[in-house]
């Protein structure tokens, strides 16, 4: 047997985590294609840094997300969250597939009725709806969800005016196990606000009350809030039947499922804590099947997941810009990709990884963007092998909210390229330039 090498032991200060009972976690596999197209070959096409959506997965989720539902309840409908990602090309995919949309802005609203949506469905959220949104609204048969007394006293003024009959639901708050409790959207369950809001509406003759809705939080990670949300649905349909024989069409359980990122501070990276699908599915289909509501008026359900749907099917790809040591020992890795692209570095740690073969020689190391910003930090430490300035390195899991709630802040927002089912690379968003501001910034006379 050959005797095996000698290596020089290190001492390092572990800065990368604690480690739990599985030991250290660390993970060092290499990242050097995405569905058969090579890293550095789209980075050298369309520019570093990029963003990259995978069409086979958001239809593979979006396929498995109704089939926990469907094979559970006879009714479901998936409403596409337009914030979570508004391109238009990710859009007209979910509607393909039998999405509504789900919008809680004006500026949402008019990206649906462009992207060919029926305006009887669109879900129209939010707290802010102006007068003259809210009349274009029910004039086109959309489905409005109250936020507030303000917006249902506005609605009762417009119903008056209009020709169409305004299809009206309430949002609701609620207390569900999950704290702190979300209370600044909808109408409150427990303290009665929403039955006195059902009751004013149902008393209006230019109102239909069609659903009740509700949308607990966000990365909800216990199934079981959404079987008591769904319980408190249920009831209020129940004596909303008894009390004026009126059959609410639907109840919308909203969004909010959890994702296989690891929110930061987690004990467990997320691909061991995520619930299923089919947990969720469980505990909403259950609590309505178990309720008070008669089988021939069993509601619609609806879904308006967002993150759960498309955070697995985006990737920022970037290069690295430089390693340098910093005054603490600790090495720095510069990357081409701040957090003015990559939002969601705030609550989660990103899996980042090598978009090159690596050694398994590996180093604590903070990640930082390009931006002349303290705050610039992509991971505070991760223990990563040393890659060279200009190779590539790919972060996972980002296409729920990145490339909405991405500013334009010192750079230029880049390309994004979706990857399609059959080995297509399409361009979907152009790369912000100079003349995208020249083309909206005006400069007075005085100053030419
Ligand atoms: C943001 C939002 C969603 C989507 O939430 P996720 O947590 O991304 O699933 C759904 N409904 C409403 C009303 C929202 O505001």
């Amino acid at each position: 047997m050959e005797k095996l090498r000698y290596e020089r032991p290190v001492i390092n200060r572990i800065l990368s985590g604690l480690p739990d009972k599985f030991g250290a976690r660390f993970s060092m596999e290499a990242k050097t294609e995405i569905e058969g197209h090579p890293v550095s070959g789209l980075l050298d096409q369309y520019q570093s840094p990029l963003y990259v959506i995978s069409e086979s997965s958001i239809r593979d989720t979006f396929r498995d997300l109704s089939a926990s539902f469907v094979s559970r309840y006879p009714k479901v409908q998936m409403a596409w969250s337009y914030k979570t990602n508004y391109l238009d090309a990710v859009c007209r995919i979910y509607h393909s597939m039998g999405s509504w949309a789900e919008v809680v802005s004006w500026f949402e609203f008019e990206k649906a009725i462009s992207n060919g949506g029926d305006p009887r469905k669109i879900i129209f959220n939010g707290p802010h709806k102006s007068e003259s949104e809210l009349r274009q609204a029910i004039e086109l048969g959309a489905l409005i969800h109250i936020d507030h007394f303000d917006e249902l006293f506005l609605i009762i003024k417009l119903s008056g005016q209009t020709t169409a009959k305004a299809k009206v639901a309430i949002r609701l708050n609620m207390d569900t196990g999950i704290y702190p409790q979300w209370e600044r959207f909808g109408f409150n369950y427990e303290n009665g606000e929403a039955w006195n809001a059902i009751n004013r509406i149902m008393l209006c003759q230019g109102m239909e009350l069609v659903g009740l809705h509700t949308h607990i939080g966000t990365y909800i990670m216990s199934p079981s809030a959404y079987g008591v949300a769904a319980a408190k649905l249920a009831e209020l349909a129940v004596r909303t039947q008894r009390k004026f024989n009126h059959t609410v069409k639907y109840l919308d359980l909203g969004g909010g499922f959890a994702t296989k990122n690891t929110l930061k501070g987690a004990y467990l990276p997320g691909t061991d804590t995520c619930p299923a699908f089919d947990q969720y599915a469980d505990a909403i289909t259950s609590a309505i099947l178990n309720s008070e509501i008669r089988p021939e008026d069993l509601p619609l359900l609806i879904l308006e997941t967002g993150r759960a749907l498309i955070d697995d099917a985006g990737y920022l790809l970037g290069r690295v810009v430089a390693n340098k040591r910093m005054a603490s020992g600790r090495r720095g890795m510069i990357i081409d990709i701040g957090i003015n692209h990559l939002f969601t570095s705030f609550w989660y740690d990103h899996t980042i990884l090598p978009g090159i073969q690596v050694t398994m020689d590996s180093e604590d190391t903070q990640v930082v963007g390009p931006l002349c910003m303290n705050i610039d930090v992509i991971r505070q430490a991760i223990r990563f092998p040393l890659l060279q300035p200009g190779d590539p390195v790919v972060i996972e899991r980002i296409g729920a909210y990145n490339m909405t709630q991405w500013l334009q802040f010192i750079t230029y927002r880049p390309n994004i390229v979706l990857l399609g089912t059959r080995g297509e690379t399409d361009l979907i968003r152009e790369n912000e330039n100079l003349n995208t501001f020249k083309a909206v910034e005006r400069v007075p006379e005085r100053l030419q």
